[in-house]
């Protein structure tokens, strides 16, 4: 439960509502995604269509489930929202899909987490808005077939890998959210505050802007934390001065690594000589799952060139070294995989 982690905690939740971007107009950074969905939406829009199913993938709080909410605001219709292991059984999926109004959103975060019934019960939904689905078991089961209204499924998932393909390849259009850059999360910053009538310096923002790993929701709670800090400890205005305080008192550190990172990357470096590890080994020796180092601890760490996923395994880079003020050792060189 790590103050830097990407993943919503309770305390977010609440706040998350509360600030959320609700028109593309808000929405901050990823301009190529923006500028898709706006065209896709206005074609869609005038031709009074639900709009094409969609997949979101990128790590998490990077704003998959905002952009679902938008889509859901700017088409001017109802979202329903879910997640793939909430659906168990086929007939939960077609509760929620009776009851959608045309054009609707139905939101499925976590969509790579359905289990493969209802996955079999979405692909004919999804294509020919066709629901066909088994009752009652045994001698007395029949398949019974209903027409649904046209909808537009958003699927979210961490990695696009993860998807099987007959479902990947039934989303017309596929968005890939990246990590932000530092002025996107200062503007990210600087909204925020405004919103909860935080007085904030642009040497505050730019601060938790840098420490926050490229991610809006770390942001959002950053920001929280500072505001105790500048109301505790100084007049309430968050100034750089502040908000590296409180931050440094936090053990976040100018990367936006915390003790976690710190860990992860120590251990490839002590206890697999820098790599390649594989990823099972490194999290029996952490002590951690190996989807919570996939989806939550390595995106940002490799991005910023930290660490490298390799056909062979992690890899401690260079900068891993000097972050520890070690001599990286000379190595051959290691082909990198995609980010995710
Ligand atoms: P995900 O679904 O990818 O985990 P969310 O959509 O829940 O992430 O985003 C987390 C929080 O970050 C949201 O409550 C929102 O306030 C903020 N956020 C995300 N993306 C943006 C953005 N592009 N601009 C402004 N705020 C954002």
């Amino acid at each position: 439960d790590r103050l830097t982690s990407a993943v919503q905690r309770d305390e977010d939740r609440h706040f998350d509502r509360a600030i959320r971007p609700r028109t593309l107009a808000d929405y901050v950074g990823q301009p190529k995604v923006c500028q898709q969905m706006n065209i896709f939406i206005t074609a869609a829009k005038q031709r009074e269509e639900a709009l094409d199913h969609v997949l979101i993938f990128g790590p998490p709080g990077l704003g998959k489930t905002t952009l679902a909410h938008i889509v859901a605001n700017e088409m001017k219709v109802n979202m329903r929202q879910t997640s793939g292991p909430v659906l168990e059984r086929p007939g939960d999926l077609a509760a929620i899909l009776t009851n959608l109004e045309p054009n609707d959103v139905l939101f499925v975060d976590e969509i790579h987490r359905l289990s493969p019934v209802v996955e079999e019960v979405l692909y004919p939904a999804m294509e020919d808005f066709q629901l066909d689905i088994m009752i009652g078991e045994g001698p007395a089961a029949r398949s019974i077939k209903l027409d649904l209204p046209p909808f537009t499924l958003i699927g979210a998932t961490t990695r696009a890998g993860l998807l099987t393909s007959p479902l990947r390849d039934r989303f017309g259009i596929v968005q890939r959210l990246e990590f932000y850059a530092a002025p996107d999360l200062e503007s990210i910053a600087n909204r925020s505050a405004e919103i909860l009538g935080l007085p904030i310096e642009s040497d505050g923002a730019g601060e938790i802007a840098s420490r926050s790993r490229g991610t809006p929701r770390i942001v959002n709670r950053l920001l929280r934390r500072v505001r105790d800090f500048a109301e505790v400890e100084g007049n309430g205005l968050v100034t750089g001065d502040i908000a590296r305080r409180a931050m440094d008192l936090l053990e976040v550190d100018p990367h936006g690594f915390d003790a976690m990172d710190r860990r992860l990357l120590q251990t490839i470096i002590d206890k697999f000589d820098g790599g390649p590890v594989g990823v099972e080994s490194l999290a029996a020796a952490l002590g951690e799952e190996r989807g919570t180092i996939e989806d939550v601890l390595e995106p940002y760490l490799i991005q910023q060139g930290f660490m490298m996923r390799t056909a062979r395994g992690r890899v401690a880079t260079r900068n891993a070294y000097l972050h520890f003020g070690l001599t990286p050792p000379v190595r051959e060189a290691i082909p990198e995989l995609p980010l995710f």
